[in-house]
This record gives structure tokens, sequence and C-alpha cells, in this order.
């Protein structure tokens, strides 16, 4: 039987832990940690996010604020807006949620959040740290595939893995991350030459496209545990990834459904990054405290 991969489940186990976690630590350190999210124009996808977002943080007793910017801002403005975040005390992430309008250039806003807030992990700083293999700040969606891969046992050790999709914020680190954990892999893109041809080969499958139903059933290799990170609105209104579900669970031995699978996953790292963003600012001070009542 395929086994269904379902992040919604894993995403609330890992709430659980970190509002358990986040208690204790707000009583030892006196404070709670702070997400601020930066949310350009009106897009109605970008504004679900962020709600969820808020939710999440409120459901773990984190505190939360958004900033609405107009459209038309100007990219002196958002840079202004996150260089007063970064100064912040009480607030220990920033989030710019995207897309942003095409005037505004996404890589130049992120390079200006501190890395030590950039609780997305795309700072230069933080994906440089991943090549490194230094300690920092992970991408929440990639970071999120492994936690669930962990979750249900997969290990990825010397296993072929194809990735579908090599964009900044989700096939690059996922690609990066699956190597550390020494698996064979394979980045495919919109030049790949037969994409079937590598999709056949996959042990683990990640895709990352935005295309609906561009991997079919027949291509998934008999037993391949097959992530899809796409998430697709299709004119009837249903949510669907960019695998032929039905087709594709004949053939692997897990999968993820859509919606239900990856992006409760990335919500939850995107916490569980926000609070490591919390232990790592206020850690001076809670030593210090600690030093002085000793
Ligand atoms: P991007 O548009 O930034 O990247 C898409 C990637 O797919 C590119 O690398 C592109 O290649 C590649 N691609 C496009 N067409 C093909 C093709 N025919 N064959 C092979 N590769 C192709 O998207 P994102 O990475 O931001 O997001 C991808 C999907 O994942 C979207 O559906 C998005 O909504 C979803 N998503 C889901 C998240 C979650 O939490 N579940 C989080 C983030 C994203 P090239 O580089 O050559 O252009």
């Amino acid at each position: 039987m395929t086994v269904r991969m379902e992040g919604k489940v894993v995403a609330e186990r890992i709430m659980e832990d970190l509002r358990r976690r986040a208690r204790e630590e707000a009583e030892r350190r006196n404070s709670v940690p702070g997400l601020a999210v930066i949310l350009v124009g009106e897009d109605a996808a970008s504004r679900i996010y962020v709600d969820r977002k808020r939710r999440s943080c409120d459901a773990l007793g984190f505190y939360s604020e958004e900033h609405r910017l107009p459209a038309d801002v100007s990219e002196e403005a958002l840079l202004e807006k996150i260089v007063q975040l970064n100064t912040r005390p009480e607030i220990h992430g920033v989030l710019v949620q995207f897309p942003l309008p095409p005037h505004l250039d996404r890589m130049k806003a992120v390079s200006a959040l501190s890395p030590q807030k950039d609780v997305d992990g795309i700072h230069p700083v933080n994906l440089g740290k991943l090549l490194t293999r230094d300690p920092g700040l992970l991408p929440c969606t990639p970071a999120g595939v492994m936690r669930l891969l962990g979750f249900y046992g997969f290990p990825v050790h010397g296993k072929h893995a194809v990735v579908v999709g090599r964009s900044l914020i989700v096939g690059r680190p996922m690609a990066q991350l699956l190597l550390k954990s020494n698996a064979t892999v394979t980045v495919c893109h919109r030049h790949t030459v037969n994409l079937a041809h590598y999709v056949r080969q996959a042990d683990i499958l990640v895709v990352a496209v935005g295309k609906p139903g561009l991997i079919r059933g027949e291509w998934v290799k008999e037993g391949a545990v097959v992530v899809d990170v796409g998430i697709n609105r299709l004119e009837n209104g249903r949510i669907t990834g960019d695998v032929q579900y039905e087709e594709a669970m004949k053939r692997a031995k897990a999968i993820t459904p859509v919606p239900g699978g990856v992006g409760p996953m990335t919500i939850a790292m995107l916490m569980v990054n926000t609070f490591q963003a919390y232990l790592d600012q206020t850690r001076a001070a809670f030593e210090a405290s600690g030093a002085k009542k000793g």
C-alpha cells in the first residue's frame, strides 16, 4: 500500500512541540518570539498565506505584526521598512511575502534583511551557509521536505534523488539538502531534454515547478518516494500539484497529497526558524542574566 505522507499531521506535531518549548523559553527569557511580515500589494494568494502565518504565530503564543505596503511602493520605502524592522529587538524574524510587484527586486529586498532575522532562509549569507554546511536558517520548504522524509523513515543516503525545478526558494536549496544527506542528486529544469528519462530513475522525486500534471504517473519508478511541492489552482477552483497523483500513487511507495502535504510543513518550518532566530538573538542577554544571578 502506498504511504500518504501527511504533512498536515506532521506539521501539527512540530507545532505542538514548538508550543511547549516556546512556553518554557518565554518564562525563562521573559520574552516571546516575534515575527514581522511585509506584504506589498493585494495579491489574493499572498493574503491567504500571510493570514495563515499570523494564525500560526497566534497558536504558538508568538508575537506577530503585519506591514502592508501599497503595490506602487518605492524600492527605497520598502528597503527602509526592512532596515527599521532589523533594528527592533522584539522582532526576531522578518519575512517579505512573495511575489513582489515587478518593479521591486526580490533579491535586493532579501539582501536588506539581517541574516539573523531572515526566517525564510534565503538571504545570501544563509544560502552560503547551506553550501559551506555551517549552521544557519534553512529555506522553509526544502527543510520541511527533509523533515517529512525523516518522519516517515525514508532514508536519503545513497539514493538517487531527482529534483524538478531549480528556484532559489525550493529547487536549489532542496538539491543541496539532499546532497548534504548523501543522496546522488540530479536537478531538472525548463531546458532539461527528456525529463521523463530522469524522473524514471528517481528513488526520491521532488517536484517544484507550478504546472499541474507535468509529471506523468507512468514516469514514476516502481517504489519511488514522491514529494509534490507544486500548488496549482485549476479553473474549477480545485488545488492540485505538479504530479498526476492517482497514476503516480499506483507505482510510488509513498507520495505527498496536495493540499495537505508540503504546504503545512513550510509554515511549520517558518515557525521553527522564527523560534530558532529568537533563541539565537536572545541568547547573549539570557546568558548574561544567568551569569548575574549566579
Ligand atoms: P518558480 O517559478 O520560481 O520555479 C519553477 C521552476 O520550474 C524553474 O526552475 C523552472 O525552470 C522549472 N520548470 C518550469 N517548467 C518546467 C518544465 N516544463 N520542466 C521542468 N522544469 C520546469 O517556482 P517556485 O519554485 O517558487 O514554486 C514551484 C511550485 O511550488 C509552485 O507551484 C509554487 O506555488 C509551489 N510552492 C509550494 C510551496 C509549498 O509550501 N508547498 C512553497 C513554495 C512554492 P527554469 O529555472 O529553467 O525556468
